[in-house]
């Protein structure tokens, strides 16, 4: 069975009440060089002619030259959007790279093909949805869940927006490709998915404290492919084909789980908002990036410490000022401090970061003590969606009568 079908038949046996989307993806092929001709082939079954292929000054070196040549050599017409870095030598989902791409996108193109990692695809997901144009996705490097998944984080005047798109109607890769591509990138994706053990934790919870939409299926699925991580640890650690296809394929399985629930609460909680915060500041101060996973996993190990720390606050006479969430907090109180309790230790996160090459601790990410202060303290209010982070900040001291 292939993926699309055995994440779309995990679903239909699903009854918690979600609307479950269709995957309107046609295929996904991670395999050895024989996947450009399979690219080809696919392009043509679907009767497309004309290609707009979006690259990086790296990623058109690693993988773009040979698409090219196999796409012109198969009678399919292919125009280059080449993306150019910022000053940081980055490249970057803002105005400048989106119009880039709409602007090099000719009326006449058939579909966009986006050969990098997430960012790049983020670019594409955003031209594709304006255009009306479908994209197929080739990533370069197993960095990150957003392959298969719809939604675009953008910057717009400075500040970063998740923007709902669409997804790519397939996705293939080359296996060395991803095992040539620098190893920050794979420990991101790794970084990424550890991330799933706080997020997994936190959507519970939110269904008990907020009644936000809760799928077990989504829930499994995504816990299924962060188990696949972890208990491939090694081969991912050394970049070997079976380590980085077990990554990249969880990464996709999370990207499809967002696709069919709509929404990014399996893979995105209160981790997320802290780096989204981090990233914010970095912004703001026009400081290079960090790469997404690498906050992403370094966030998730320390809030597994706030999280167990928190059910100690627990224990101590806390309430809520808002009576409907204190009446659900004193019916939950049990089940949400078993959740967090059962959390790995922040040491062993670490450790796992530590093994596939990633960044473990705020230092070494360069984000300083008192930015994390204030994420800690600020970041719940990204989104309006619960958290343990927003519980922390909003539980109380039960005043003395
Ligand atoms: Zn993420
Ligand atoms: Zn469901």
């Amino acid at each position: 069975m292939s993926f699309i079908e055995s994440v779309t038949s995990a679903f239909q046996s699903c009854s918690c009440g979600s609307i479950h989307h269709e995957i309107n993806m046609k295929k996904i092929l991670i395999s050895d060089e024989t996947v450009y001709r399979e690219m080809a082939a696919f392009i043509k079954e679907q009767g497309f002619k004309k290609t707009v292929l979006v690259c990086d000054g790296s990623t058109l070196k690693s993988a773009g030259n040979k698409v090219r040549e196999i796409l012109e050599s198969s009678g399919i017409s292919v125009s280059l959007s080449l993306i150019l870095p910022n000053h940081h030598g980055d490249v970057a989902a803002d105005e400048k790279s989106l119009i880039q791409t709409l602007l090099e996108t000719p009326k006449d193109t058939d579909v966009l093909v986006a050969v990098g990692s997430g960012t790049l695809h983020d670019i594409v997901r955003f031209a594709s949805h304006q255009r009306g144009i479908p994209f197929i996705s080739f990533p370069t490097a197993a960095s990150v869940d957003g392959f298969t998944s719809a939604g675009a984080p953008l910057i717009v005047r400075g500040e970063k927006k998740t923007i709902q798109c669409i997804a790519p109607i397939a996705l293939f890769t080359d296996i060395t490709v991803l095992k040539d591509a620098p190893p920050d990138l794979a420990a991101a994706g790794f970084g990424d998915m550890l991330g799933k053990i706080t997020s997994l934790a936190d959507w519970k919870i939110s269904r008990w404290m907020a009644n936000e939409p809760y799928c077990p299926t989504g829930a499994d699925l995504t816990k299924e492919a962060l188990e696949n991580c972890l208990s491939h640890l090694e081969e991912i650690a050394a970049r070997s084909e079976k380590g980085l296809t077990v990554l990249l394929e969880s990464l996709i399985i999370s990207g499809l789980v967002m696709l069919v629930l709509d929404h990014s609460r399996p893979a995105s909680g209160g981790e997320h908002h802290l780096s989204h915060y981090w990233e914010m500041d970095l912004l703001k101060r026009d400081a290079p990036q960090l790469l997404h996973g690498a906050k992403v996993g370094v966030a998730s190990a320390l809030l597994t410490s706030i999280y167990k720390r928190l059910i100690e606050e627990m224990n101590r006479n806390q309430e809520f000022t808002d009576p409907v969430k204190n009446s659900r907090y004193q019916q939950h109180q049990m089940k949400i401090a078993q959740t967090y309790g059962e959390l790995p230790a922040e040491k062993q996160m670490q450790e796992w970061l530590a093994k596939v090459g990633g960044p473990t601790t705020i230092q070494e990410l360069g984000i300083t003590q008192e930015l994390l202060e204030e994420a800690l303290q600020q970041a719940h209010t990204i989104r309006d969606r619960w958290t343990g982070l927003k519980m922390k900040n909003q539980l109380r001291l039960t005043p003395q009568q």
